[in-house]
């Protein structure tokens, strides 16, 4: 750890310009980990930019400073001649290219060094600094970590900001088992160092719109529990996204309802996608089931062992048949 974190301070004083990359569907962790970083290596080196492959949802665009990030699919000639004429790209919570989209042969033409960032389980071999760290809760802990190393005194309000986001999002607001005194220690420093708690949580959670909360209830209309096996899912068709005017975003949050259950343990949703001809899957469990290997099995997908994603390109119904005929072989 240490020594990675000296290998990165060392890269970014040497560097003629460096690009700070998330993954696709940028969430909290992804976004405010990518503006803290370019926050902070920009009272250090000014040749730096946030490029990110697509916009992320509106209960984020918020954060500090995130105008001035450049998006791979909306502005993709700046995206690409940023990658393409940058030594140092950072990859940050995300542990393997496939994550980036459309973006991924853009940074695999790169000449680049890479440096990772990151907490998702078994990364890939594509950096040249890696710091992959499973074990802690938010790519924003080890942002703050690797910081405070460098030089804490930079650390101003809006770095704080973004990175208290980030902690907080990934963390379900601080109740995910990887939560830990150190966590709590660094919300701590954040919040002396100027993050608004109070203000971070009402722009992040208090903002939906009425569209949104309908949405949720057809979501819990939907609502199924398999009593055996201890799961419970959900499913949204593109039709029911649609009569609620769906907007990226809305639907975060929602497959930890079935999660709430008492005695449940393993919550799905998933998510009809006409444009993409996919359903998206999210997948969540209490305790001891990995659903990091379950996405990776059954799903295309993968992430941590209590949070993970996948898709299919089966239909509504024959995703949630092949979903129900997998319950009895893992639980
Ligand atoms: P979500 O369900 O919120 O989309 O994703 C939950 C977690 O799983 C996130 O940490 C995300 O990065 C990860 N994840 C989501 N989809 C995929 C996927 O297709 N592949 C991998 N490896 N991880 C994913
Ligand atoms: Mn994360």
């Amino acid at each position: 750890m240490k020594k990675a974190i000296i290998d990165i301070q060392e890269s970014v004083q040497n560097a003629k310009q460096i690009c700070i990359t998330s993954h696709r569907n940028p969430d909290g962790d992804a976004v405010g980990s990518s503006l803290a970083l370019y926050l902070f290596i920009k009272k250090i080196n000014p040749q730096v930019q946030v490029v990110l492959p697509n916009k992320y949802p509106s209960f984020l665009q918020w954060l500090p400073h995130q105008d001035e990030i450049i998006f791979f699919d909306s502005n993709n000639k700046e995206a690409k001649k940023w990658i393409a004429s940058s030594d140092l790209i950072f990859s940050l919570d995300y542990n393997d290219l496939t994550r980036v989209g459309d973006m991924q042969v853009a940074l695999e033409n790169s000449n680049a060094t890479f440096v990772m960032i990151d907490h998702h389980q078994q990364p890939a071999s594509f950096s040249k600094i890696t710091l992959s760290q499973p074990e802690i809760g938010s790519t924003c802990e080890m942002i703050y970590e690797v910081l405070e190393n460098w030089n804490k005194s930079l650390i101003d309000q809006p770095i704080a900001t973004c990175i208290y986001t980030g902690i907080m999002t990934d963390t379900g607001s601080f109740r995910y088992p990887l939560t830990s005194s150190r966590t709590h220690q660094i919300i701590g420093s954040l919040i002396d160092h100027g993050a608004d708690n109070s203000a971070i949580h009402q722009n992040t959670f208090d903002t939906n719109s009425y569209n949104k909360l309908q949405l949720l209830g057809t979501a819990l209309a939907n609502l199924r529990l398999v009593e055996k096996h201890q799961t419970a899912y959900i499913s949204l068709s593109q039709s029911e996204l649609d009569k609620h005017g769906f907007q990226k975003g809305d639907t975060e949050g929602f497959v930890n309802y079935g999660l709430s259950l008492n005695n449940v343990d393993f919550a799905v949703i998933f998510i009809e996608n006409k444009e993409e001809g996919i359903i998206k899957i999210s997948f969540r469990s209490k305790g001891d089931f990995d659903v990091n290997q379950y996405a990776r099995k059954y799903f295309n997908g993968g992430g941590h062992k209590n949070a993970a994603g996948g898709r299919s390109e089966l239909n509504m119904d024959e995703t949630i048949q092949k979903f129900l005929t997998t319950l009895p072989n893992v639980k």
